[in-house]
């Protein structure tokens, strides 16, 4: 694996691979890595020739500064996760080499909304952090093929508005969610949470599937579903910043009939840790045994 940590060497090695007609398959990540990450490189390893990752903790998008300097970092394990899945090339940059002129604003994509609602009201200035980097690692990478988690199912929406606006042609997939065997979204922030919260997270999968259950067998008592969703996680010790069913492409809250594409979508804080998860509401997802 090839590691490089100015973009100027990252661009020069990707033009000399674009001239071999390889196809650039490109994960972003923030490091932490664990088995999540991993399926998305499994993945782009499959459909690219050449598969890309990036470590970056992007300082623009985090609203909480706390929440920035507690983000785990694992560097020496994300190395051999890495080398052990055949990744070819991995970007490492510092805040410097992505942002050369300091944290300003780059770029400018009306979200239409979608920076919000959900995610975007209850951590301002998130998805527009998300835009400038994504902005600046799609710049320099300029894969063909970007593959990204739908556990984080909003920020895939944002940054397809992203290739959109900039008429980018990249395939942008988005991937299941991987879970642990008790049905907690994998997540870098996991590894904050203390044996009890570790014990009580997995309920945040079960609610949405409950809840999920009872609004497609009753779609006309939506509201009653997710009142009994939101009250169920608050008494079993979660602090739930929001449970909403929403259209799958404008996330605009939805009410009976359930469109196909809909999803079913929760935050939530255990002790000091903020857990996201989503489900499509439509269709039937698997129950962790
Ligand atoms: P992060 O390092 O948290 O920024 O995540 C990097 C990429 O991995 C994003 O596209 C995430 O949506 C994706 N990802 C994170 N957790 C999971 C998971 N449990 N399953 C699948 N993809 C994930």
């Amino acid at each position: 694996m090839r590691v490089f940590k100015h973009h100027k060497d990252l661009c020069a090695y990707l033009e000399l691979q674009r001239g071999t007609n390889s196809l650039i398959a490109f994960v972003p990540t923030m490091g932490a890595l664990h088995p999540g990450h991993l399926s998305l490189i499994r993945a782009a390893r499959q459909e690219g020739t050449l598969c890309v990752v990036s470590i970056f903790v992007n300082p623009t998008q985090f609203n909480d500064p706390a929440d920035f300097e507690a983000y785990p970092k694992t560097l020496d394990a994300d190395l051999r996760l890495l080398e052990a899945a055949h990744c070819d090339v991995l970007y490492l940059p510092d805040a410097l080499d992505i942002y050369p002129d300091g944290p300003v604003q780059t770029v400018s994509v009306d979200l239409q909304g979608l920076d919000q609602r959900l995610e975007g009201a209850h951590r301002p200035g998130h998805f527009q952090g998300v835009v400038q980097v994504m902005d600046r690692l799609l710049g320099l990478v300029q894969p063909n093929l970007l593959f990204m988690g739908l556990k984080d199912y909003q920020q895939v929406l944002v940054v397809r508005r992203l290739l959109d606006t900039r008429r980018w042609p990249m395939n942008l997939k988005g991937m299941e969610t991987c879970r642990e065997a008790d049905g907690l979204a994998m997540s870098s922030r996991n590894l904050r949470l203390s044996g009890e919260a570790r014990q009580l997270a997995p309920k945040l999968y079960q609610t949405l599937q409950e809840v999920a259950a009872g609004i497609r067998a009753e779609p006309s008592k939506l509201a009653d579903w997710l009142k009994q969703g939101r009250q169920q996680l608050q008494h079993a010790g979660f602090s739930v910043e929001y449970l909403e069913a929403a259209d799958g492409k404008t996330l605009e809250p939805i009410q009976a009939p359930i469109p196909p594409d809909a999803r079913l979508l929760v935050a939530a804080w255990l002790e000091q840790v903020r857990l996201i998860d989503n489900i499509g509401l439509a269709a039937t997802d698997p129950i962790p045994s």
